[in-house]
């Protein structure tokens, strides 16, 4: 699984930092826009379900979770 923020929706709030407890975040990607922590552990269940947090929480709807 990964996560995947459209950098045409992302605004760089960066709530989904704190939300994610930093499986992701705006210092990860570029141009002041999110993406996941390379180091995020996405098989580890408790850190998806941070991450769904995120996403219900984005003020622009812009992460997913891939497959
Ligand atoms: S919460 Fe959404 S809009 Fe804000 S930085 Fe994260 S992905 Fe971007």
């Amino acid at each position: 699984m990964k996560i995947v923020v459209d950098e045409n929706k992302c605004i760089g709030c960066n709530i989904c930092e704190d939300i994610s407890e930093g499986a992701m975040g705006v210092k990860f990607g570029k141009k002041g826009k999110a993406a996941q922590n390379p180091e995020a552990d996405l098989t580890d269940r408790v850190v998806v379900e941070n991450v769904k947090l995120a996403i219900e929480t984005c003020p622009t709807q812009a992460i997913s979770l891939e497959k």
